[in-house]
């Protein structure tokens, strides 16, 4: 039985190959991701950036925090605090966040209703307003794949955090990236999760939120069709609908937002480090 210990500490280490190492990159910014390792795995941790909960992911032997950082953060020290397990104490993990600075964007819509809306249209859009906010809360405690696809093929414009200025009139900066394809190209699910909210909505046109687990969003707007319903768990590459060009734009592409702790964050960071 002398090979026994050994045997089992090369299974174990095969486990952790085949377990999923994926992280989103790190981002110290405004808008950007924290990615913490917390010191201790004996229990699990319940971590909170600002009252909301930050996703916790298992490290092989160890915890990471995952915590979206809003774009209005001011840059300097910040942290999240929490609990390990029923413990009473109070814990703090400080991390520094730098400043960015990111470019403005000028945008000619030809539909100036959707620049300017009609007073007939501030009801639906204060109703679309909730049922986002609503959408935003989603929380369970699920395990979450952190390792993503690309939601669709075309040409990705790195445009997250790009102040606005629609018709001469600046507005809300963006909240995602834009992905430039013809209209009817697939748009898959990034990762395994359920369809939260769907709708044709005034500024997002048809729009589509899929919760991966923990407070991990996605949001899919501007399509041309939507193939998913409230309720339906989608699988990792599943297509959703289609690309296309509803709501404010200025052409066909999809609108790709990715939330953590109800913050938007660059959908980049999920992604392969480009070369
Ligand atoms: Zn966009």
């Amino acid at each position: 039985m002398h090979y026994f210990p050994l045997f089992s500490s090369f299974l174990f280490l095969l486990l952790q190959v085949s377990t999923s190492f994926a992280l989103p990159q790190q981002s110290l910014v405004p808008g950007g991701i924290a990615v913490i390792e917390l010191d201790r795995s004996d229990k699990l941790p319940n971590f909170k950036f600002k009252g909301k909960p930050v996703l916790i992911s298992q490290q092989g032997d160890n915890y990471v925090a995952i915590v979206g950082l809003p774009l209005s953060l001011k840059p300097g020290e910040h942290f999240i605090d929490g609990h390990w397990g029923k413990e009473k104490s109070l814990q703090k993990k400080f991390f520094q966040v730098k400043d960015k600075k990111y470019t403005t964007q000028k945008i000619e819509i030809k539909d100036k209703r959707k620049v300017n809306p009609y007073a007939e249209d501030m009801d639906r859009i204060l109703k679309e307003k909730k049922r986002k906010q609503k959408a935003r809360k989603t929380y369970d405690s699920a395990t979450v794949d952190l390792d993503f696809k690309l939601p669709a093929t075309g040409i990705m414009t790195g445009s997250y955090g790009r102040r606005r200025v629609f018709n001469g009139q600046a507005r809300r900066p963006h909240s995602g990236m834009d992905i430039a394809a013809d209209t009817g190209t697939p748009v898959f699910a990034p990762a395994d999760g359920t369809v939260i909210e769907r709708g044709d909505f005034f500024f997002s046109g048809n729009v589509v939120y899929i919760h991966h687990g923990q407070g991990l969003m996605t949001l899919f707007a501007h399509m041309n069709s939507i193939a998913v319903n409230i309720g339906d768990r989608v699988r990792k590459g599943q297509v959703i609908g289609e690309v296309g060009a509803t709501g404010r734009v200025t052409g066909p592409h999809l609108h790709w937002s990715l939330g953590l702790n109800q913050t938007w964050v660059d959908p980049a960071l999920f992604l392969p480090k480009a070369e």
